[in-house]
Formats: structure tokens, sequence, C-alpha cells
């Protein structure tokens, strides 16, 4: 271990992280970073597979956004965003309002995701107070759902390794079964199927329809839970069912936002307007922390109203609609209007699928490789056959990501679950070699012979 190493352990409590794990696992530590790849301190370099932590879209250090974000900090880096405003956020919104669904017509800014996350919740419930639902105190989501880390976030998630501990202190939420396809229990095909599953959550919403003030989902992917991957229809399903009953839809579009699934925002996947959209991550292409609740005309009206009436939402952040963060955003959105970055992905999102499928044909250990648009995962399980996952206790993932590190990839698997969500600046040779070490990593970890 090194001095910066030692030093950190002694000051730094890191992130979803057992820090126990760190004493013979030192954190790498990064001096630089340039396009898909980082260089610690060594001059070792490691090709970022997954934007670190799917924020990262343009490459690290991007030319376009360092002048942009240099540019406002000469400007102006942050003021007070009530009553106040500026440039940067303004063309964003536009931008923002533009692109968006069909109907999304208002911003409203946070500073992460979960911040966003619990916006919208808030936004909803109180909604439905100043419309007269009164009773609509409750939010419906899917099993094995992530919306991030702060207590109403939690609440609406599924993934019991984050919440299980602090159930106590937890919204009570309505799940439903979500969507399984590699397990399916109705042995569909995720290619061909009318999303049978969806009766469980219809009979769900339809049951408590007038507790509920929303049913949120991350379209599309189930980022944390594996990258599971499931079909547009399910969204569509839930657009009618939740309209039909007069409760909103939240799309958490935090990870799959900004193009990863292919398309600008995976709701177009299943041509769906939420009534609210939550966007982060990719937002600033990996440079800073910001969120946005996009939201209809009906849902702001409902709070517009002479002062006195006491309907304005109160709610805020103190780095609401930071500047340098704006400025980066409206940058971040410039290079996807100037770069054809989504035609460009096409043609990389189809390699990477052809080279993992050569790569990885019949793996014994690989019971699936699931891939949306920039999004690939290869599911690992002890059997092919029977589908059965491995011990989590082996941590099989966990070994792989630190063999995958040496050779100079960072994969960081979930679970069981290696997944390839690299920023969008990555080539060939880079798709080449994150895979061919995934696999490498991977054999090396089961005693296979490396390719
Ligand atoms: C990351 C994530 C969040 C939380 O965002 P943070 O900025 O980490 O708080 C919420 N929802 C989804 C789908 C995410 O992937």
């Amino acid at each position: 271990m090194n001095d910066l190493q030692k030093k950190d352990l002694r000051f730094i409590w890191h992130p979803c992280s057992q820090m126990k794990d760190y004493e013979d696992f030192p954190p790498i530590i990064i001096e630089r970073a340039r396009g898909a790849y980082l260089f610690d301190t060594d001059g070792k370099s490691y090709l970022d597979a997954v934007s670190s932590w799917w924020v990262n879209l343009f490459g690290h250090a991007n030319e376009r956004i360092n002048r942009a974000l240099r540019d406002q900090a000469e400007r102006a880096e942050h003021v007070i965003f009530a009553n106040f405003s500026h440039e940067p956020a303004i063309d964003l919104a536009e931008e923002i309002v533009r692109l968006a669904p069909e109907g999304l017509s208002k911003v409203f800014f946070a500073d992460n995701g979960s911040a966003a996350v619990e916006a919208a919740l808030k936004m909803s419930f109180h909604y439905h107070q100043q419309t007269g639902r009164t009773r609509r105190t409750k939010f419906a989501a899917i099993t094995d759902a992530y919306h991030g880390e702060t207590l109403g976030a939690l609440s609406v998630g599924d993934l019991d390794l984050y919440s299980r501990i602090y159930k106590p202190l937890l919204l009570d939420t309505l799940k439903a079964p979500g969507p399984d396809c590699y397990r399916c229990p109705f042995g569909k095909t995720r290619d061909a199927c009318d999303a049978p599953c969806f009766d469980a959550l219809e009979r769900l919403v339809a049951d408590h329809a007038r507790e509920l003030c929303a049913v949120i989902i991350e379209p599309l992917v189930q980022c944390a839970a594996g990258m599971k991957i499931y079909p547009p229809v399910y969204l569509k399903k839930l657009r009618g069912l939740c309209s039909a009953h007069g409760i909103h839809l939240i799309a958490d579009e935090i990870a799959v936002g900004f193009g990863r699934t292919g398309k600008m925002f995976a709701c177009e996947h299943a041509q769906v307007s939420p009534d609210m959209m939550c966007l982060s991550k990719g937002l600033t292409a990996g440079y800073l922390p910001m969120s946005l609740v996009v939201t209809t005309d009906e849902i702001y009206s409902a709070f517009y109203a002479d002062y006195t009436e006491l309907k304005a939402f109160l709610h805020s952040h103190s780095y609401t609609g930071n500047a340098l963060a704006c400025a980066v955003a409206r940058e971040t959105l410039a290079i996807f209007r100037d770069e054809a970055v989504l035609e460009k992905n096409a043609a990389k999102a189809a390699y990477l699928s052809a080279r993992t499928c050569e790569l990885f044909n019949g793996h014994p250990y690989v019971g699936e490789y699931r891939q949306t648009g920039m999004i690939g995962a290869l599911e690992l399980v002890a059997d092919r056959a029977t589908k059965e996952p491995f011990d989590w206790k082996k941590r099989v993932g966990y070994g792989i990501y630190r063999i995958a590190l040496e050779e100079g990839v960072l994969l960081r698997p979930l679970g069981n679950v290696i997944y390839f969500m690299p920023p969008y600046v990555v080539g060939e040779k880079d798709i080449d070699s994150m895979v061919e070490t995934a696999l490498s990593a991977t054999n090396r970890y089961f005693g296979l012979s490396p390719k």
C-alpha cells in the first residue's frame, strides 16, 4: 500500500463498500483520466467499462465539456435559483423539453438522482392532495426496482441488499412481481411476448387504485438489479393502466436516459409519455451532480395559485440549478445534436453484441447475454440447464472484478452479472479489449483456459 492509499483508508469511508475488503484490496488512486481510460498513480490504465457508475457519456476530460465548464466558471459558478435564473439553465430546460416525450413541459431541478426521485414522489402526493384526492398516500413499484438510497427512494426500491435493515424507517409501498425475462415464469421469450407478467401489477394497482399516487418504474432496464431487460410492451400496458386510474406514472430514467438504450429516453421504445421523468447521471456526462424532474402542465398547474392558497411546491436543495452543472449539461445535449451520437452508437452496439456473442457463445457459466443499445449483460449461473444462480456468498462477480482490474479493465459486476456500459467514445479496439478481458477474467476465475 502506498502513502496515499494509507491516508485514504485513515480518513475516508467509501460508498457501497465493506471497508474491510480494502485491507487486501486498497483503493486505486486515479491521477488522471482521458477518454474511456483511467490512469492510476503508477501509470497503469483501466478501461472504464462501466462509465464510472453509469454517469460518463463522452469520455473523461472531454475537450468540449471542459471548455464549457471553464467558460462558465469564468462567468458565474452558482447563484440562488429562487427568483434568480441564468442562461445555461434556461437553455438546458428548453432543450430537455424539446427532447422529452410529448407532454413533458416543465423542468424542476435537483442535485442527484435520489433527490429527483424524492421530489417526484412528493410532487405526485402533493398534486393529489391539492386536487381533492386526499386518500391517495401510497406508491407502487415492482420487485427488484432501484431508485436510489435516500429513505423515500429506498422505500420504492426493492433490492433487499440495500434496504432490508432500514425497513422500519421506510414508507409502506405496494410491490408487484415485475418482469423476469431470463427466468420467465410464463415460458416466454423477451422478443416475442405480450407481457403476461403485467397481470400481477395490474391486479395490485386495480385493487388499490384509490390509495395510489403513482407507480414508479425504471423503463426497459432494471439496471441495479443486474441489467434486467424487459420488453417495451410492459411499459405500454403500464401507461394505459395508470391513465385509466388517474395514477401518475413516474419514469426513473436516471440510468437509462441519454441514449443508453439506443434511444434518447427509454420510454421512446414504448412510445409512452410518463407524468414525470427523473433524469440525472448522463445528464451532466459524468461531470457534476445534477438531476431533473420533468413533468406536465397539468401537474404544474395544480401548484399554481395565489400565494395565500399555500399551494406552492416548497422543495429545494442548496445547489439547485447549479450554473456549472447546467452549462455542462447544455454542452452535453449540444454534443448529441452536433455529433450524431445515437446513430454512431447503433454501430458500436451492434459490434459489442457481435463480439460478445462470438466470444461467450456456449460458455459453461453464461446463462444469458442480453443487450439493449449500449448496455450489455452476461448473467453467470452455476448451472445453465436449471439456471441455478451462484451462491451470493461466493462473490463470483467480485472475484472476476478483481482479476479484470489486474488486466486493466474496470468491470464492476452486479452480483453475478457482468455488464458493459461504456462511455460512447469507445472504438472497436476498446470494445474488443473490454469483451476479451471479461472472458479471460471469467475463465481465470473459474480455472478454465483463458480463451
Ligand atoms: C443511480 C440511480 C438512482 C440514484 O441516483 P443517485 O444520483 O445515485 O442518487 C436512482 N434511480 C436509478 C434507476 C439509478 O440508476
